[in-house]
């Protein structure tokens, strides 16, 4: 193989319509002052990709968000600014925030207005069109350009590229969990959904020393379950084959739940059976859409007093607090990776992320130079 360096062009796939990507090659780009360029190592599958995948409106581009790689080339600012150099192995966020806010200046950059993506004209990792020059804004490449608001991790030394690749979903769990759930010792958390964010909640939750960790999910998922376990989960149950009230108030001894995290990709339905689960002032985190809840009962809220707090995505600590946990090695991290593919199996690896085949995936990586 020719050293990446006299490289002139990036393969990357290309989801060109519903469900379908195609590879095309892309030349690489002029890389300004602020800027740079990743050489992408591994891009972790995501299951916000599955709708992205669906929808085509935006135009064709290149999906993926949670980026690996190499630092290929920098500009002298963008130097400076992140504090790296050409040929450090960095995580990227798939935020572009705008760096000065309020929110920013906490590291919440999951809140900037620059990163809602539902504002006309905000760029975002994994999500921006072709259109936008240089329309290598995505993971599923061998190469991304490294946007003046890149939010740049080191990796720490010894990581493997997919187990790094798994740095958002677990930042998300150590978010969700500790961050926003407020997990710690004596606290008993149920994770409603085994998929590679309700396991990063395990980790996050098992870390931080809950006293004891439930995990929900359906039979089909016993894979993802006992995985869950090996991660530290006291308790699987499957919602399908036994009563998740019940189940909680008898393991319990009926103290309940100081905290549920609903991760599933249930419906509605699971709203208020989730704060039946809680304990009295316990806290529901919502931290996937459902729509509006039918029958939702408030006075169920205030007769125990819970908390109902909506959370998405992540902070920069979040993140930071992931790649050191991975780097510890406390974790068989290995047993979520379940699946590597090359660029040419990327539609194949978003149907197995949206349910659609047979066989059942927990974390997929894409590794564009396999
Ligand atoms: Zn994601
Ligand atoms: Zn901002």
């Amino acid at each position: 193989m020719a050293p990446s360096s006299s490289r002139t062009a990036a393969l990357a796939a290309v989801a060109v319509e519903p469900r379908r990507t195609e590879l095309r090659e892309f030349p690489l780009p002029e890389i300004a002052p602020d800027a740079g360029l990743m050489r992408i190592e591994a891009a972790g599958v995501c299951g916000s990709d599955w709708p992205m995948y669906l929808n085509a409106k935006p135009g064709p581009r290149i999906l993926g968000h949670e980026m690996i790689g190499t630092i290929e080339r920098l500009g002298d600012i963008a130097r400076a600014r992140w504090g790296v150099n050409e040929g450090d192995v960095v995580a990227l966020e798939e935020y572009l925030p705008c760096g000065h806010c309020e929110y920013c200046r906490t590291g919440e950059y999951r809140s900037c207005l620059e990163t809602d993506t539902r504002l006309a004209g905000s760029v975002r990792y994994g999500s921006t069109p072709l259109a936008v020059a240089p329309a290598l804004w995505g993971g599923y490449s061998q190469y991304l350009y490294m946007h003046p608001r890149t939010v740049v991790h080191r990796v720490p030394p010894g990581l493997k590229m997919h187990i790094a690749a798994m740095a958002l979903p677990i930042g998300n769990g150590f978010q969700w969990a500790f961050l926003d759930g407020g997990a710690g010792p004596g606290k008993t958390v149920v994770v409603q959904g085994p998929g590679q964010q309700g396991l990063g909640c395990v980790i996050a939750a098992k870390t931080v020393g809950a006293e004891l960790i439930i995990v929900s999910g359906l039979a089909r998922d016993e894979r993802r379950m006992q995985v869950a376990r090996e991660l530290g989960a006291d308790h699987t149950i499957a919602v399908d084959q036994a009563d998740l009230v019940a189940e909680v108030t008898r393991i319990t001894g009926g103290r309940m739940a100081d905290i549920v995290i609903d991760v599933s990709g249930a419906g509605p339905e699971i709203v208020n059976p989730s704060v039946a689960l809680l304990r009295k002032r316990g806290v529901l985190l919502a931290a996937a859409r459902k729509g509006a809840v039918p029958g939702f009962d408030i006075n169920q809220v205030i007769n125990r007093q819970v908390i109902l707090r909506g959370t998405r995505g992540h902070s920069f600590g979040a993140v930071e607090l992931a790649l050191r946990t991975m780097a510890s090695n406390r974790f068989p991290l290995e047993r979520m990776s379940s699946h590597v593919v090359g660029l040419k199996d990327v539609d194949e690896a978003l149907r197995m992320t949206g349910g659609e085949t047979a066989e059942r995936s927990i974390h997929i990586t894409v590794a564009p130079w396999s």
